[in-house]
């Protein structure tokens, strides 16, 4: 799955730490959640023969399955799971002979069906017969609805969304990962619409009431979560690439939208072919685009069928930007590696779920890199650190590898841990092992496993006889224990031209920095600037001499590929520091992320981030400079409401940035670098945020061309023009935007002008797009989106109206996500209360093992607590020395 990014924005990254998809509450179903998901382990399933009779407009559904299954021991019963499913009919046969009837019990709170025969199974091949009846969904999750707007008026499609354990909601299965089956999925379906599914339609009729049936050919064995049903109004675009046909669904009127997905696939399948030694073994693909949205996810990696949000797919020339472009690409690349890693071959259980997140995640990385450089996108591993290790650095974390006992937490285990630490640790192993290594490693496992199911330890067995070269021992420590490496830098001896120091192997963390610390192998890379030639070594026990080429200035973790933080001793960061313009980018990058985040943690100074700032020219590196943008906001956040100390240091910041946006300009250069439109975009969010008047002008002038005239507004600047005027809007400016919104045809334009009526500075305003949430005009998908949008930038707000309606909110959230959204209100708050609101909540609505989220975001209150009262005062003393 791909995880839902927001993809606006420095500002809102800065405010909310970049938490991606946002979390929270649970029904009483996540209360009693508790109970294993494993299934008595007497009967396999083999096959499934399934017929649905869907009825979009009622809500429901009429299911028949035929089950093929091998009895393996001598039973009465046959459990499997079904969630929300009434039975009417279950019978068994053996070979062709009579039916034996057979009662049904059904367990909600297990999402379990039990049927009880007369008489004992003996272990054979069975035909398991069951009927039953359904509910369509609104939120994704099982079989769903979304509706959406056309000139024509309302239409309604239906789709689905299995993982990790919703295929119990349309097909009474063995809803987990390691029961592999093969599937026959049929339909009737009204005749003017499209059906789809995994593969192709081997045959369509017409019936005498006009509707029409449709059977899909066999699907390959594959987990029950991978299965796909769309239907509706739908139109597909085709093409061919490497023997197998590429398809894009969208609702009628927008496959054009879709054309860069679809040739971009066709790229990433040869690469994909190639890459894994394999190839796509269905005789299609096809990418289904979908209205609306998830709070949970932005697609989704279905055998042969994919689901995207519009969103994240299609591209819209009025309104669609640079970042939208690359995040169709990378989309398609995550859910088109899935297709191996993860439906070719499985985790066996939801514990090593980060085999397929942060296997495709890291993959998503290397395909943008190396067939889109003009992206130059290579700088964003640093990000990608960031983000995990922020999650990785308090008490509550996880190993990449955990245990996970119910699906509420196989649903929790889909955070920043799992895909972006999963991403991290690849990248540092694969450069450990070299590329052509992993590589081979990677082909011998999936010709391996295919068909099949696996665990970690499969991978790195491939992976160390390919690479003739231990690498179990490094990858246990990084995956099987929690927690960030922290290298401690010593002072580097010059020696005979080389540069002679000793690493101590420490902990990052934010919450406890004065733990002992775990113990990691770190695989460490080290260069002196100056110098091209690179020392290696693995610290092992706490610590490692290194004896490196050059005597320039010393970089610990050059190239950035390690998953660890780096400190260096004062006299080694201050020589970084005199020399940080003729650093590489990555390395400039790292730099400041790492003294950023140890200056947070109190492990460094924090106004070291200061000098490092002073020393970054104009014309820096765009990523570099997005990278202080985005601290500027953090550190503007951090101050909370206005105040004299907030106004210096937001003085500060314009005196820094603004001149970097005169440099770029409002308006593109012809050919200039994709950064550069980014930054552009951070940077008028940013000086829109801290009040700067000529940037609110400008955007307030730019706002009027573009209701004169929507063309007369680049799509690159729309997003950031429509950020800050709608950040600063008072009553009658977001009245007018909300007219636009509802007035909106394209969904997708839509969805982004409803989430706008939610940033609103104002509290009235905040309160009003809150209660608009819970009405039915922005749009069943939309509701969850604006109340977390107004919540990061008024948490306790939003965390009071959501509780005090929370039963309305909890019908406008993905089941899964309920025991996510709550806490990931909470999440931006500083204020103390907020800790104790969180825990009443916690206890009254989540199951004792589902509150590792309300958890995470108390600590995330804690620590935003204890940063401004610690840290903020470094950096009011530097910006009072260097007053001019
Ligand atoms: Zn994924």
């Amino acid at each position: 799955m791909q995880r839902r990014l927001i993809a606006t924005a420095v500002l809102t990254l800065a405010a909310t730490c970049a938490v991606s998809s946002l979390p929270a509450h649970a029904a009483p179903r996540a209360v009693q959640a508790t109970v294993t998901t494993q299934l008595p382990r007497t009967a396999v399933p083999r096959h499934y023969d399934v017929a649905l009779t869907p009825d979009a407009q009622a809500g429901t559904f009429a299911g028949k399955v035929t089950i093929t299954l091998d009895v393996v021991q001598g039973t009465r019963t046959i459990t499997l799971n079904a969630a929300d499913l009434a039975f009417q009919r279950a019978a068994i046969t053996q070979g062709g002979g009579a039916a034996l009837a057979a009662t049904a019990s059904v367990d909600d709170a297990a999402q379990t069906a039990t049927f009880t025969f007369a008489r004992t199974l003996a272990p054979g091949r069975y035909q398991l017969a069951l009927d039953y009846t359904g509910v369509i969904g609104t939120q994704a999750a099982g079989l769903f609805s979304l509706d959406y707007q056309t000139k024509e008026g309302k239409q309604r499609a239906l789709y689905t969304q299995f993982e990790n354990s919703d295929a119990r909601r349309m097909i009474p299965s063995w809803d987990e990962p390691s029961y592999k089956a093969t599937f026959t999925l049929a339909a009737i379906v009204p005749a003017a619409e499209m059906a789809v599914s995994n593969m192709p339609v081997a045959s369509r009729t017409v019936l005498p009431d006009g509707r029409a049936r449709v059977v899909f050919a066999p699907t390959p064995k594959m987990s029950t979560y991978l299965l796909f049903f769309g239907l509706g109004d739908f139109e597909r675009a085709t093409l061919k690439a490497e023997g197998t046909e590429l398809g894009v669904v969208t609702r009628k009127g927008g496959s054009s939208q879709a054309a860069f997905a679809l040739e971009q696939s066709a790229i990433l399948l040869k690469e994909y072919n190639d890459y894994f030694g394999v190839r796509y073994p269905l005789p299609k693909l096809d990418n289904i685009a979908a209205p609306g949205r998830s709070q949970f996810f932005g697609a989704m990696e279905n055998w042969g069928a994919i689901f995207t949000f519009e969103y994240a797919m299609l591209l819209d020339p009025l309104i669609s930007t640079q970042e939208d472009r690359q995040e169709v690409f990378v989309t398609a690349a995550h859910e088109m590696a899935h297709q191996w890693f993860g439906d070719l071959v499985t985790m066996a259980w939801w514990d090593d779920l980060w085999l397929n997140e942060g296997f495709a995640s890291w993959m998503e990385s290397r395909m943008t890199e190396r067939l889109h450089p003009e992206w130059q996108t290579a700088l964003s591993i640093v990000g990608v650190h960031e983000r995990a290790m922020r999650r990785d650095a308090v008490a509550t974390t996880h190993p990449v590898v955990q245990h996970v006992a119910t699906v509420e937490q196989a649903s929790q285990a889909f955070d920043d841990i799992t895909y972006m630490k999963g991403e991290s640790v690849i990248r540092m192993l694969e450069n450990h092992v070299g590329e052509t290594a992993w590589k081979k490693g990677v082909r011998a496992y999936m010709k391996q496993h295919k068909y099949g199911n696996t665990v970690s330890n499969d991978l790195w067995t491939s992976i160390e006889k390919a690479a003739g070269k231990p690498v179990k021992a490094i990858a246990h420590d990084f995956t099987m224990q929690p927690g960030v490496p922290l290298v401690r830098v010593g002072v580097p001896v010059c020696s005979s031209g080389d540069t002679v120091v000793t690493l101590t192997q420490a902990e990052y963390s934010r919450d406890q920095p004065e733990r002992k610390p775990l113990a990691w192998r770190v695989p460490v890379v080290a260069q002196t600037l100056g110098s091209t030639a690179q020392a290696r070594t693995v610290i092992n026990k706490g610590q490692a001499t290194l004896r490196v080429p050059g005597c320039g200035a010393l970089v610990v973790n050059a190239g950035q590929n390690g998953y660890y933080r780096t400190v260096y001793a004062p006299a080694a960061f201050d020589a970084l520091s005199v020399q940080f313009p003729a650093l590489a980018p990555v390395d400039q990058l790292g730099l400041l992320s790492d003294t950023w985040a140890l200056g947070l943690s109190g492990q460094a100074p924090a106004a070291n981030l200061l000098e490092l700032a002073a020393g970054t020219p104009e014309d820096a590196n765009p990523q570099v400079w997005s990278k202080l943008t985005g601290i500027f906001m953090q550190i503007h956040a951090l101050y909370g409401e206005d105040s004299p100390r907030r106004q210096r240091f937001d003085d500060y910041a314009t005196a820094r940035l603004a001149p970097v946006l005169a440099r770029i300009g409002w308006d593109a250069d012809e050919g200039e670098a994709t950064p550069v439109a980014s930054l552009r975009a951070d940077l008028i969010e940013a000086l829109g945020a801290l009040q700067h008047t000529p940037t609110l002008g400008e955007a307030q002038r730019r706002y009027l061309a573009l209701q004169r005239d929507p063309a007369s507004v680049p799509a690159a600047l729309r997003q950031p023009v429509l950020a800050v005027v709608a950040r600063s809007n008072d009553v009658p400016g977001w009245a007018a935007l909300r007219a636009a919104a509802k007035n909106e045809k394209s969904p997708m334009a839509r969805d982004q002008l409803y989430l706008l009526l939610a940033t609103a500075d104002d509290k009235g305003l905040s309160e009003r797009a809150l209660e608009l949430a819970l009405t039915d005009e922005p749009g069943a998908t939309n509701s969850a989106a604006m109340v977390a949008r107004v919540a990061q930038h008024a948490p306790e707000l939003a965390f009071d109206f959501a509780v005090a309606n929370m039963e309305k909110m909890n019908a406008r959230i993905d089941e899964s996500s309920r025991s996510r959204f709550f806490p990931g209100l909470a999440t931006h708050s500083g204020n103390p209360d907020m800790i104790g609101k969180l825990q009443r909540y916690a206890a009254a609505n989540l199951a004792e093992g589902s509150r590792r989220d309300a958890e995470t975001a108390a600590a995330e209150i804690r620590d935003r607590i204890k940063v401004r009262q610690a840290r903020l005062p470094e950096i009011d003393g530097w910006l009072v020395r260097h007053a001019k």
